[in-house]
């Protein structure tokens, strides 16, 4: 496919026009993503990033690491609505996923598009199991890669990118639990609904 952009270049000499070139990635539509701790039969956290209209998912055991390049397994799961984004609470034990949730991080994410990926939708990333993206985050920030390990299994890895957000000394899902949107732990929700 052509760069959708190459009719807007031939017909400028950008250098000259001032006008914009098309190759700041920053101006990039940012997009939400959210991380909801899920206490449920195993506890993981579910990475959630907003593509179309839906939250694209992956049920991450471990949760994110900010180490570069350590690798966490993530297992993707069924697209998930706009408004989960903000669901906190609990899960009957009886229903599917059942136990508490809550969120654990959010904010925007932008894509990390390579020149010759241009013409390359979001979407058509995650279907060819690479993408990479900025999140800026309450606790997690700077560049993360998602990429597919096996696709019968639709089983993935996430990483932190080394960047100057790179950092093998935190360890956020030990020392920052609680939610960003209430500022409790899953023990706290848990007890209140007792
Ligand atoms: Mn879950």
């Amino acid at each position: 496919m052509a760069n959708p952009l190459n009719t807007y270049k031939k017909k400028r000499d950008l250098k000259k026009s001032g006008e914009p070139s098309g190759n700041n990635k920053n101006t990039l539509d940012k997009c939400l993503f959210v991380i909801q701790k899920h206490d449920a039969s195993q506890l993981h956290y579910d990475f959630r990033l907003r593509i179309g209209n839906v939250l694209k998912s992956w049920a991450v055991p471990k949760g994110l690491s900010t180490k570069a390049n350590e690798k966490r397994l993530a297992i993707k799961t069924e697209d998930h609505p706009l408004d989960y984004a903000n669901f906190e609470g609990i899960i009957p034990e009886d229903e599917y996923g059942g136990g508490v949730v809550l969120v654990w991080d959010k904010g925007s994410f932008e894509p990390i598009i390579e020149d010759k990926e241009h013409d390359k939708s979001l979407a058509q990333a995650i279907e060819n199991g690479s993408l990479k993206f900025n999140l800026y985050g309450q606790k997690l920030k700077g560049g993360y890669a998602l990429a597919r390990i096996d696709k019968e299994k639709d089983q993935w890895v996430i990483f932190k990118l080394d960047d100057k957000f790179a950092d093998g000394r935190r360890k956020p899902t030990s020392t920052q639990p609680k939610s960003v949107l209430s500022d409790k732990t899953i023990e706290q929700i848990k007890k209140e609904n007792d």
